[in-house]
């Protein structure tokens, strides 16, 4: 039986990527740039940006003496422009520390700005075959479903389990070709075959033993980023009745159901009695307090308090932004889902006529 390794190794040479422009080389220094840019972008988007950039640098000492300006020229369109401020850094870095000498071992490359655990050692495995797993978005999510790994890979504990994996999938020991095989293996099989939507899970050299995909438990892995827990405001809305009329205002545009007809709204005071909406310039009495709602934004929740209120004077007639309207005709306007839902919940003849 072929190992994980052999396994993607076999795979990689019949149905992997060749013929990539940074690829066939040993050049940590063209390695390391097509690494960078390979981050956050796209394999097609990257090429021509990484063939003018070698032309134009060719070498870590023409990069380090460049102007910034001149290489964030060349980045300009890429994005992320940290990564080429970086680069520069770094090749500024390799000149005064190393005499323009590439760093030879995972670890020191890894020790340059920009550069984290993974690009580290995909450096040190293509351009010196040295013995070190990577560990990208694409890995991460190869392996959690490979092997049936469970939670979020971004968390501590999951990402410690990740790379200790990792690390004992490697091939053995000995052959240097096999390691730049190996980790270009694992990563075409990321990018092509286990991809985030939609795997080709048939095809996949990985499938006999894939944990995810005996277990049905592929379009589950890896585990999604969990929910950060919401902040939680309160609110009152008036639901102010007029004969067989309630009360909406039009909320001022930007902000929260900018544009929509809404039921007024004041702040929340638990020790206030309400007993009229002085803006409004009317009388009303509180007849109920309706059973609060839940509604939830993306970026908090909100808990919304009803106050049924009778108006007692002669309401306003001349009002901004604010109409009398049946709750029919309340109905068919542009309204926010939570004041829809209040409308319909609410047994206005009932609550009039037993407070
Ligand atoms: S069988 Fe499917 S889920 Fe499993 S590693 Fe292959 S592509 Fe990914």
């Amino acid at each position: 039986m072929l190992t994980f390794a052999h396994a993607l190794i076999h795979w990689q040479t019949q149905y992997g990527r060749h013929g990539l422009p940074w690829q066939g080389t040993n050049d940590p220094y063209a390695i390391w740039v097509a690494e960078i840019m390979l981050q956050q972008t796209q394999v097609m988007t990257v090429i021509p940006y990484y063939q003018r950039f070698l032309e134009s640098f060719p070498d870590v000492e023409c990069l380090a003496k460049a102007p910034i300006d001149a290489v964030l020229a060349l980045w300009s369109g890429l994005g992320y422009y940290s990564r080429g401020r970086n680069l520069h850094k770094a090749a500024c870095l390799i000149v005064e520390r190393y005499q323009g000498r590439f760093p030879q071992h995972a670890a020191t490359i890894q020790q340059l700005p920009g550069i984290g655990r993974s690009t580290a050692a995909a450096i040190a495995a293509f351009a010196y075959g040295e013995r070190c797993a990577i560990l990208d978005g694409n890995v991460k999510r190869v392996l959690t479903r490979c092997f049936g790994i469970s939670g979020y890979p971004g968390e501590k504990t999951t990402e410690t389990l990740l790379w200790q994996k990792a690390d004992a999938l490697l091939p053995e020991a000995g052959d240097k070709q096999q390691m730049a095989a190996y980790t270009q293996a694992l990563m075409d099989l990321g990018a092509t075959v286990c991809t985030h939507h939609q795997p080709k899970c048939l095809s996949c050299p990985l499938q006999p033993d894939c944990v995810a995909f005996k277990e049905n438990r592929v379009a589950s892995l890896p585990t999604p980023r969990p929910r950060k827990s919401l902040p939680s405001k309160e609110t009152t809305f008036l639901l102010l009745i007029n004969q067989d009329k309630i009360l909406l205002e039009k909320r001022s545009s930007p902000g929260i159901w900018g544009g929509l007809w809404c039921l007024p709204e004041r702040e929340i005071d638990h020790n206030s009695q309400v007993s009229s909406p002085p803006y409004l310039e009317m009388d009303a009495v509180p007849v109920a307090n309706l059973p609060p709602l839940d509604h939830a934004f993306t970026h908090f929740k909100l808990r919304i308090h009803t106050q049924l209120l009778q108006v007692t004077s002669r309401p306003c007639k001349k009002m901004d932004r604010a109409i009398w309207v049946t709750i029919d005709d309340a109905l068919q306007c542009a309204i926010p889902a939570p004041v829809r839902k209040i409308l319909l919940k609410t047994d206005f003849q009932q609550q009039l006529q037993t407070d």
